[in-house]
């Protein structure tokens, strides 16, 4: 049996700001139909996670925590949820803060995560034979795993879910929140920050990305926010495999969110829309498109195309509804909008769960023109809800949307290539025209049902990527 430790800032059901939180939720679930894996996740335990999952986990033991000089502790919490082992380190210091991110001290709240990772392993009930680390938040604890050897013959995984965000910690903490060797800085210096992502990168025997199209932009300096010189170092190393979704959960004929239940009927996929029109004081009326986001509002997801012309799109008879959080700028932008157009127009302003739900079953359309895009699950949830992407040829979104062609009836989407806010305006009134074209948009339709974006196939990816990372360097496997 092979023990995977999965070491990231979040997971579905208990704590989800974007993606990865699916990804960290619904990977483990996949992977053990691979009878000789068993995969355990290990979370900092935020004040945000419900006091239902808290009163649920059993406490384990205090973990001595070292940081630099200070003498800190963790408390280890565990919980078995659907088959799946939970560890929890709690820190009331570091975590007990509203919201997930956003602090001055992100650095050092991850950096302590990722050494308490390191410190609990030997009260886990396993002793893993790989730490799969994913993004900046976990870089550190591959970093602490190769420096430390605390179980000698661990090897490690590093997935970079986001190469934008790198977790920077200025180089005169140094001393102060290390307490290693100058030689290490290294592997850990960029452009005179320690880089938590640059650690995991560069301790870690392999290194996933979450796309082939991701994996190969983010060797060019376009794409690589300056780390391609060591990505194309470690190449062997280095590997996109495709995200997937739990097809189970995001199911619009099991969804409790889902006003209408429906699989493939569009008639019933229509009530839903009505209900949302309803419920957002929209015009009511089945016949009219619908455009949707749900979405980060940063500058990433295309949000500076949307505003050169989404106003000019309002002109025609459509509507649009936009549910995020994030940047001002953009949430400025599209309370404008919904004051101005407001029978066919709305914003919602926050994280809802729910309402996502309800937007990608609603919808005819999903844009997602982003800059860059690892890999996208929003995209992916869409084709489940027989929602049609409209995408830039991007990253993962490339390797999923293709667009649809009239003259071969082939496509899954609409998708255009450079970041251009007119190229998107001309995709924008092509979707229009499809869709008021009664065959081309039966096929449309018929193409989505046939797409699967499950787990299956990218399980068994990182299922071949652990044996050859275990076998490779001549570790035995029991
Ligand atoms: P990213 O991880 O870059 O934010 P992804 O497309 O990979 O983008 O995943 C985004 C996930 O977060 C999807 O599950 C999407 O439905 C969800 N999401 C984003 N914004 C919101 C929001 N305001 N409310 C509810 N869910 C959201």
């Amino acid at each position: 049996m092979n023990h995977v430790l999965f070491v990231a800032s979040e997971c579905t059901p208990f704590i989800k700001t974007g993606g990865l939180a699916d990804v960290v939720g619904s990977l483990p679930h996949a992977l053990k139909t691979h009878e000789h894996l068993n995969v355990s996740v290990i979370l900092p335990l935020y004040d945000e996670i419900s006091q239902d999952w808290k009163n649920q986990m059993e406490f384990k033991t205090i973990v001595p925590v070292e940081i630099g000089w200070r003498n800190q502790t963790a408390e280890l919490y565990c919980l078995n949820y659907e088959g799946v082992h939970y560890y929890f380190l709690a820190n009331t210091f570091y975590y007990e803060r509203k919201g997930v991110y956003g602090y001055y001290d992100d650095g050092e709240r991850f950096l302590f995560f990722s050494k308490a990772v390191i410190s609990s392993l030997d009260y886990l009930d396993f002793v893993p034979n790989i730490l799969h680390a994913h993004d900046w938040q976990a870089g550190l604890a591959v970093a602490f795993a190769k420096i430390y050897q605390p179980i000698e013959e661990m090897k490690t995984v590093f997935t970079i879910h986001n190469m934008k965000y790198q977790g920077l910690i200025p180089l005169d903490m140094y001393e102060d929140f290390f307490s290693l060797p100058r030689e290490h800085i290294g592997g850990m210096e960029w452009n005179g920050m320690l880089n938590c992502l640059k650690a995991g990168m560069f301790h870690a025997d392999k290194i996933t990305t979450v796309s082939p199209s991701y994996a190969n932009e983010l060797k060019n300096p376009y794409y690589s926010e300056g780390l391609h010189p060591l990505l194309n170092d470690r190449e062997a190393d280095f590997c996109g495999i495709l995200n997937g979704i739990n097809t189970d959960e995001y199911n619009p004929l099991k969804d409790p969110h889902v006003d209408v239940p429906y699989s493939y009927s569009r008639a019933k996929k229509k009530l839903n829309k009505l209900a949302l029109q309803e419920e957002l004081n929209l015009q009511m009326s089945e016949e009219k498109p619908l455009y949707v986001m749900v979405t980060r509002l940063v500058e990433q997801k295309g949000l500076h195309l949307i505003q050169c012309i989404l106003e000019e799109f309002l002109q025609e008879d459509i509507q649009f509804i936009v549910l995020g959080t994030g940047e001002r700028e953009f949430e400025l932008y599209f309370s404008y909008l919904a004051n101005k157009y407001p029978s066919k127009s709305a914003a919602i302003l926050t994280f809802d769960e729910a309402l996502s739900r309800k937007l990608y079953a609603s919808a005819d359309f999903f844009l997602m023109p982003s800059l860059f895009e690892p890999c996208g699950l929003s995209q992916l949830i869409a084709l489940q809800y027989k929602t049609v992407p409209i995408v830039r040829e991007t990253g993962g979104l490339k390797d999923t949307v293709s667009s649809y062609n009239e003259l071969t009836g082939e496509g899954n989407g609409f998708s255009f290539t450079n970041y251009n806010a007119h190229d998107l305006l001309t995709v924008l009134h092509y979707s229009l025209r499809i869709f008021h074209d009664d065959g081309n948009w039966k096929q449309l339709c018929k193409n989505i049902n046939k797409c699967k974006y499950d787990w299956k196939h990218s399980a068994a990816e990182y299922n071949r990527l652990y044996t050859k990372v275990l076998t490779e360097q001549g570790v035995s496997q029991n």
